[in-house]
C-alpha cells in the first residue's frame, strides 16, 4: 500500500491548511475529501435534484466529474470542468453538504473514488472518516480538533479572504449544526480512530500546527520506509556477513549466560537442503535461541511490527527476518519464503502464529505445510521447553525431518492432515 496520511477532524480544525502544507513539504498528493462532498452538493442543487431522489442522485454520481488542478500555483476545484473553488464554500453549499454527504449512495461513490485516487500514490487525505473508513490501514492517522470559538474565528477570516459573505452568527450556527450532524451520522460518523493521534490546534498559530503535524508525518514516513525495505531482502554483502557473525557470537554468549541451554537432535537441521524449522512459541527468546545457537543461518518469519521499531528493525535486517502481516494472507512474504527455500536456506516458522498459541487454541494455518510442499523441502519440528526466567533451563528438542508429500492424497484437506501431524510432533517434542 502507498504511504497514506489520514487527517480527520471537524470543520475549522485546521485540516485543509495543515494537510495541504504537509503534503507539499513531503511531496505527497493532497486530497480534500470535503471538497468532493461539496461538489456533489453543488451539482444536486444546480440540477434541482431532491436529496431523497435516489434514482436521480445515482445518475448524477455516474456523470459527475470532479478534478483538482493547480492553476497559477493555486489549488483549484473543478466540477464538470467548471472552476467551483469559491462556489463550493458559499452558504447554499455549506448549509446542505452535511446532509448530502450522508446519503448512502453519495458516501459509497465518494469513498470508492477517494480509494481509487490515492491507493497507488503517496497521499495526504483530509476529511471526517479517512482513518476510520476510507483508509483504516493508513500509515498515520491524525485527528485535529479546536474549540468552537477558534473554529468560528478561523472560518470568518477565511471567508473574508475568499470574499464569501456569511455572518459570524450563521457561521457559528453552521459549524455547530455540521458538528452534530457529522458526529451523529449513522454512516461513517466523525470520530477519532482508536489509533489516531489527537492534536488540538486551538492555541497555536498555523505555522506551529503545521510543524507539529509534519513532525509526526516525518516519523511515520521513516517507519513506512523501513517496512517497505523489509520486503526487499538486503543484499548479502561481506560487511553484512561479518557484522552478523560478530553480533551472533556476542548475543549467543549472552544467551548462554542468561540460560542453561540444552539442545537435542541438532543433527536434524544439518543438511544442505532448504528446510523449514517449525517450533512451538513460548517467548520471543525462543526464536533468538534457534537463530543464535545454530551454526547454520536461519531465516525466521516474524510479524512485520518488528520492522516498525528502529533498534529491532536493524537486527531484523541483519538476520534477514521475513516480515509477515498479521491476520492476512501475505503473498509478498510467501514469495520471500519460497525464494529463501529455493536458495537452500533454513526457514524458521512458528505455526501457532502467536505466543502460546497451542494453549490459547489459536488457529494453526497451513503456511508451513504449503511452503514445504511447494518448495519440496522437509519440515523439522522443534519442541521448546522452559520458562525463560534468568538462569533457568531452556531445552530445544529438534525432531526428525517430516516429508509432507507423504500426506498428499485426493482429499482436498490433505494439507490439514500434514499440519496436524507437524503440530502433534511439536507437542511430543516439547513435553
Ligand atoms: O471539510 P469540509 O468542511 O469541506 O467538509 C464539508 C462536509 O463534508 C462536512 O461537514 C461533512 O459533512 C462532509 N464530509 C464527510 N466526510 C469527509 C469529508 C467531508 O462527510 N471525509
Amino acid at each position: 500500500m502507498s504511504f497514506i496520511v489520514a487527517i480527520d477532524g471537524p470543520a475549522g480544525s485546521g485540516k485543509g491548511t495543515i494537510a495541504s502544507r504537509v503534503a507539499k513539504k513531503f511531496d505527497l498528493f493532497y486530497l480534500d475529501t470535503g471538497a468532493m462532498y461539496r461538489c456533489v452538493t453543488l451539482k444536486l442543487i444546480k440540477d434541482n435534484i431532491d436529496f431523497t431522489d435516489t434514482k436521480k442522485i445515482k445518475k448524477a454520481l455516474e456523470d459527475i466529474k470532479i478534478d483538482f488542478k493547480k492553476v497559477d500555483g493555486e489549488e483549484k476545484v473543478f466540477l464538470d470542468d467548471e472552476d467551483v473553488t469559491k462556489t463550493i464554500r458559499e452558504e447554499k453549499v455549506a448549509k446542505n453538504v452535511s446532509q448530502v454527504s450522508h446519503i448512502p449512495e453519495v458516501r459509497i461513490a465518494m469513498v470508492d473514488l477517494q480509494r481509487k485516487i490515492c491507493s497507488k500514490r503517496d497521499s495526504v487525505l483530509e476529511g471526517r472518516d479517512i482513518g476510520t473508513n476510507v483508509f483504516p490501514d493508513a500509515s498515520i492517522k491524525i485527528y485535529l480538533d479546536a474549540s468552537v470559538d477558534e473554529r468560528v474565528r478561523r472560518r470568518v477570516k477565511q471567508n473574508k479572504k475568499n470574499g464569501i459573505e456569511m455572518s459570524e452568527e450563521d457561521i457559528r450556527e453552521n459549524i455547530i449544526f455540521r458538528d452534530k450532524n457529522d458526529k451523529e451520522s449513522e454512516i461513517a460518523p466523525l470520530k477519532q480512530a482508536d489509533d489516531a493521534i489527537y492534536v488540538d490546534t486551538t492555541k497555536y498559530p498555523t505555522r506551529i500546527n503545521v510543524n507539529r503535524v509534519a513532525k509526526l508525518v516525518k516519523k511515520a514516513r521513516k517507519k513506512y520506509n523501513r517496512m517497505q525495505n523489509a520486503y526487499i531482502m538486503t543484499e548479502e554483502t561481506t560487511i553484512k556477513k561479518v557484522k552478523r557473525k560478530i553480533v551472533k557470537c556476542f548475543l549467543a554468549g549472552l544467551y548462554h549466560i542468561a540460560f542453561r541451554v540444552k539442545r537435542k537432535g541438532v543433527e536434524n537441521i544439518k543438511s544442505d537442503e532448504g528446510i523449514i524449522i517449525c517450533a512451538n512459541h513460548l517467548n520471543y527468546l525462543d526464536a533468538a535461541g534457534i537463530v543464535l545457537l545454530n551454526k547454520r543461518p536461519i531465516t525466521f518469519v516474524a510479524k512485520n511490527d518488528l520492522y516498525r521499531i528502529r533498534s529491532l528493525s536493524w537486527l531484523a535486517h541483519l538476520f534477514n527476518i521475513i516480515p509477515v502481516k498479521r491476520n492476512s494472507s501475505d503473498v509478498a512474504s510467501l514469495k520471500l519464503c519460497l525464494k529463501a527455500l529455493k536458495n537452500k536456506e533454513a526457514l524458521g516458522i512458528f505455526p501457532e502464529g502467536t505466543r502460546n498459541g497451542m494453549k490459547k487454541n489459536a488457529e494453526v494455518k497451513n503456511g508451513a505445510a504449503f511452503l514445504a510442499y511447494k518448495s519440496k523441502s522437509k519440515i523439522v519440528p522443534v519442541g521448546v521447553k522452559g520458562t525463560f526466567k534468568p538462569f533457568s533451563k531452556v531445552i530445544f528438542n529438534y525432531g526428525e525431518p517430516i516429508d509432507v508429500n507423504k500426506f498428499k492424497s485426493d482429499n482436498p484437506d490433505w494439507m490439514n492432515d500434514a499440519t496436524n501431524y507437524i503440530m502433534d510432533r511439536i507437542r511430543e517434542l516439547s513435553k
